[in-house]
């Protein structure tokens, strides 16, 4: 069995015996992995999940009212961002058996921010599932590690990270989990194909900017973003990987 599978099927075991644990850590940078997992949260019409449903089809890209993504807002999680995040788990859900709070890049978190979470992750309210994702364990308090359950993704290995949300997601993070040079090419092909994508949208319908952390870019920002990315993609045996990420982040504007 692939470990991705392996996860699933180790997920689906615990939504059976309803006992999936409250909050979990997340290590690695596989969001459409969790993204997955959210669904058998709170799939009511299969053990795992039927890809199907209402709240199935609404994970898909994230956008579910019983769920709330929290992610740095500059370089940092603010304690207010904590402050709602609590508000929001403390409301009744709108719809699925569990409202689910997903922070990424938890390794963001203010020290504040941290303190105020403490409590909501040792005793969350009824009813509600949160997760933290993080690329390195080590860069999590010690104080938030103990109280979560930890679930190491299985790397992306051999495969083009070909979402845009497992890209956006690298980017933003600004560091990239892998020091091989094959999957930092292949991060880079994904990127490109996306951008391509993005361009031949803006010939054909002209004006409409589209949804994803790429269409904030206009057609010149998004020609000059691509032959940038060729420059970096003929350096890519040599060039510092997590300064080219970093570039990148912000020939994008994705801060
Ligand atoms: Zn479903």
């Amino acid at each position: 069995m692939k470990p991705e599978e392996k996860i699933i099927s180790y997920f689906s075991a615990l939504k059976q015996k309803k006992i999936i644990g409250p909050s979990y850590i997340f290590i690695g940078e596989n969001l459409s992995l969790i993204g997955r997992l959210l669904k058998i949260i709170n799939c009511q019409e299969t053990s795992k999940y039927c890809g199907q449903c209402w709240s199935c089809k609404r994970l898909d890209d994230f956008k579910h009212p019983d769920l709330l993504v929290v992610e740095p807002e500059g370089v940092s999680i603010k304690i207010n961002q904590i402050r709602q995040a609590i508000r929001f788990l403390s409301r009744s859900s709108y719809l699925a058996p569990k409202k689910i709070l997903l922070v990424k890049d938890a390794q963001k978190l203010t020290a504040e921010a941290a303190n105020l979470f403490l409590k909501t992750l040792e005793e969350p309210p009824n009813n509600s599932f949160i997760g933290l994702i993080c690329p390195k364990l080590e860069d999590i308090l010690p104080t938030i590690i103990s109280r979560c359950r930890k679930i190491y993704l299985p790397y992306l290995e051999n495969k083009a990270i070909k979402s845009e949300d497992d890209v956006e997601a690298i980017l933003r993070s600004g560091y990239f989990g892998s020091q091989k040079r094959k999957d930092f090419s292949l991060f880079l092909e994904s990127l490109i194909i996306l951008l391509h994508k993005r361009l031949k949208s803006k010939i054909s319908y002209a004006g409409q900017p589209g949804s994803g952390f790429l269409s904030s870019l206009d057609f010149k920002e998004t020609i000059t973003a691509l032959e940038n990315l060729f420059k970096i993609y003929q350096a890519s045996g040599t060039v510092n990987i997590n300064l080219a990420i970093n570039l990148i982040k912000m020939g994008l504007k994705c801060s």
